[in-house]
């Protein structure tokens, strides 16, 4: 009799409900994590990304090694030789229940059920990888919610109600076990500068929750600031849980403060929001899975007819558009595999409504470079800055790439980081570099001039 642990995006010991719930069985345990590169390539991961997936791993053995507990590496190089892989394992360890935390996803859900169906073992599923359950936060009509405010408040209504517990870690359930390396996934990425141990990891979430929080609001959307928390890439892979955070920001409030966390004029209140606008995507994509089929999540803007020039996407993709922060952030992206959110929006603005690129184009290139790439999210923001997402917003909403410089980076601090070519120049003329005079291309399109084209080519489409 042995019970195991699959890990698939939750690379954690603590607060793991599959862990939990396999070490409560009081069988031995083991864990398994199936190597699949040709099915993370397909999904478009990021070197960086699996570098990062590596080496967590590795960590995870060792924590799991601690408890006596093996984590054995099996390939499956698809999704669809997960069954397979899987029986065989049941079958060579005598494996008598199968314990999961549940993904929401497409193609995650048909290789479960396929792995099911293959099993004479149930597949133990629990519903915690976020917050809530996807289709548990319903509106008054019992239907999934569409547009983010409400959602949140409801979200928020069930946290005041029951507040979610993180489970502990479990007792060793052997003797400490030596662990095995996980090999290389794919590609040559480099995520060294990432923590993956769980001590730095809850340190700076700690930092994050006492020290930073407080003046979120005010600083979450001046890049060459350390005003957010730079957790999306563990939150990714399930390095730390949703409930984890949720959890140190409530034990860093003075009982005095609780109510700021409700409020969303509080900093605490607005990143809780971020946290929820997370869970937003992820239920919206499980409720709505046309929008995973790479379709606008509003069908009407198929009917957009994208210029799609492949000299302006190369250049976006390369920082050489001649629009300062639009080229600092995608350095910022190329050189670190991270972006910030701010920059996130005025790049994926730029290439839809300034060059007119399908936003699936740049929905791709930030999956392949993001260590934190994440489809729900990452789907969510790119339909956002195209208005075919969920968002209220109209169409005609079209960021000024000079003037969000100008407001976000007004000293430009961040921009000569990743533009050392402009250190010298200030104010307007950083923002509008006189080309003849630095060495720095000229701008690709004029802004006000492919905001007309756009507007227009929006409006053939909905009409
Ligand atoms: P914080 O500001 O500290 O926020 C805390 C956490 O809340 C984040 O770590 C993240 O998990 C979540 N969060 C914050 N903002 C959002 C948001 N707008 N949507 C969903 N969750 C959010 N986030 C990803 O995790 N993966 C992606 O692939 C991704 N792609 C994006 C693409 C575009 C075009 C846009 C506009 C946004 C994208 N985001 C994505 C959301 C957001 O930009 C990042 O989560 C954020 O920049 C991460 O930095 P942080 O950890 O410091 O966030």
């Amino acid at each position: 009799m042995t019970a195991l642990v699959w890990f698939r995006n939750d690379l954690r010991c603590l607060d793991n409900a599959a862990l939990s719930q396999a070490c409560k069985t009081g069988e031995p345990v083991r864990a398994i994590y199936l190597l699949s590169p040709d099915q993370f390539q397909q999904h478009h991961m990021a070197e960086i990304k699996a570098d990062y997936i590596r080496r967590a791993l590795d960590e995870l053995a060792k924590n799991l090694g601690k408890l006596g507990i093996p984590l054995d590496f099996v390939n499956a190089p698809h999704f669809s030789d997960a069954p397979k892989a899987i029986s065989q394992y049941c079958q060579a360890h005598k494996i008598t229940s199968l314990h999961c935390n549940a993904e929401y996803l497409i193609n995650e859900e048909q290789r479960d059920n396929a792995v099911e169906n293959a099993l004479e073992i149930p597949l133990k599923t629990y519903h915690e990888q976020l917050l809530a359950k996807p289709g548990s936060i319903l509106n008054q009509q019992d239907k999934p919610y569409r547009v983010f405010t409400p959602f949140s408040k409801t979200f928020k209504n069930r946290l005041q109600l029951d507040f979610p517990r993180c489970h502990p870690r479990p007792k060793p359930v052997s003797a400490e076990i030596k662990p095995t390396k996980c090999p290389p996934l794919f590609g040559n990425g480099d995520a060294s500068n990432w923590p993956t141990e769980e001590i730095a990891l809850l340190e700076n979430l700690r930092t994050f929750c006492r020290e930073r929080a407080p003046d979120y609001k005010t600083a979450r959307d001046f890049p060459a600031i350390d005003g957010t928390s730079r957790l999306s890439a563990p939150l990714s892979i399930g390095l730390l849980s949703a409930r984890q955070c949720l959890a140190r920001l409530l034990m860093e409030q003075e009982p005095e403060q609780m109510e700021h966390l409700w409020s969303n004029d509080s900093g605490t209140g607005c990143w809780l929001n971020e946290l929820i606008w997370r869970e937003f995507y992820h239920h919206l994509y499980q409720q709505f899975p046309h929008a995973v089929k790479g379709k606008s999540f509003k069908p009407e803007y198929d009917a957009i007819q994208w210029r799609n020039n492949q000299e302006e996407f190369d250049a976006w993709c390369q920082g050489k558009t001649g629009y300062p922060i639009v080229d600092a952030a995608m350095r910022q992206l190329n050189q670190t595999g991270w972006m910030h959110n701010r920059l996130r929006m005025i790049t994926a603005s730029f290439l839809v409504k300034d060059l007119q690129i399908d936003w699936r184009w740049g929905e791709q290139y930030f999956m392949r470079h993001l260590i934190d790439g994440d489809f729900a999210s990452n789907n969510g923001g790119w339909q956002w800055a195209a208005s075919s997402g969920c968002d209220a917003a109209p169409y005609f909403r079209i960021f000024n790439p000079t003037t969000q410089g100008q407001r976000f980076d007004k000293d430009g601090n961040f921009i000569k980081h990743f533009l050392p070519e402009l250190s010298g120049l200030q104010g307007k003329a950083l923002h509008q570099p006189n080309t003849s005079s630095v060495n720095y291309p000229t701008p690709i399109v004029d802004h006000k001039q492919a905001r007309e084209l756009t507007l227009d080519m929006y409006k053939l489409a909905l009409a």
